[in-house]
């Protein structure tokens, strides 16, 4: 079963930013555009994980924080352009878990996410992912392909994880760099195309594809 995040931010761009790379890393995502409506869509559903933005309009996210707490004990992020130690510390004195100052690296963000889940539900179960003869195991970042253990980096494992979770869509090189490399990558389009050519060859077997002109993807399983 998917994870559910919950992102309660008022900044339209900021939403996408997060709910995109959430999204494509296997997570349910919901998000509200207001400290009401955050708590409202909270006191709905059951939720793995809250992003909460500080400044928001309606109830500020301090006290959306406080009235969190006072129900569940649900992992929080804040998120917030205040990067005063003060301002940090009233956030943990809420009872948040962790803090991420904007602007931020998505693929920081990603893994920030993963580490507090894992901690939260250590339930492994649902973190192996299976396609065609490939097993990838998100907890050991594992990979086998016909039950042999193919040896891959930390991010020819990422990519490979990002279009098993995404199967049929098509990714391009700036997608992959910005998914994968996180935004304040400084490489080329070129690094992406000699990690695809290094993991399909360790894989051994064409799944993934390449869409001319647009970017790379591994097909829906039939
Ligand atoms: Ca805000």
């Amino acid at each position: 079963m998917k994870k559910k995040i919950l992102i309660i931010e008022d900044e339209a761009a900021i939403q996408n930013i997060l709910s995109e790379p959430l999204t494509f890393a296997g997570y349910q995502v919901t998000a509200a555009s207001d400290g009401l409506k955050g708590i409202h869509a909270f006191w709905k559903q059951r939720f793995d994980l809250v992003l909460l933005d500080i400044m928001l309009p309606k109830i500020d996210g301090y006290t959306v924080c406080e009235m969190i707490r006072q129900e569940s004990r649900v992992p929080i992020i804040l998120l917030t352009a205040l990067d005063s130690e003060d301002d940090q510390i009233k956030g943990f004195d809420k009872l948040a878990d962790d803090y991420i100052t904007k602007p931020f690296s998505i693929k920081l963000l990603l893994k920030r996410v993963e580490a507090l889940l894992r901690r939260t539900s250590p339930d492994a179960a649902s973190d192996i992912i299976r396609y065609k003869e490939i097993t990838l195991s998100e907890t050991e970042r594992k990979v086998t392909v016909f039950g042999d253990e193919v040896p891959l980096t930390h991010l020819e494992f990422d990519i490979l994880s990002l279009f098993l979770k995404n199967t049929g869509r098509v990714f391009t090189r700036d997608d992959l760099l910005n998914l994968v490399w996180g935004y304040d990558f400084a490489g080329d389009q070129k690094g992406v195309n000699f990690h695809i050519m290094n993991l399909r060859k360790k894989l051994n077997i064409s799944y993934i594809e390449t869409v001319r002109g647009v970017g790379y993807r591994i097909a829906k399983e039939n």
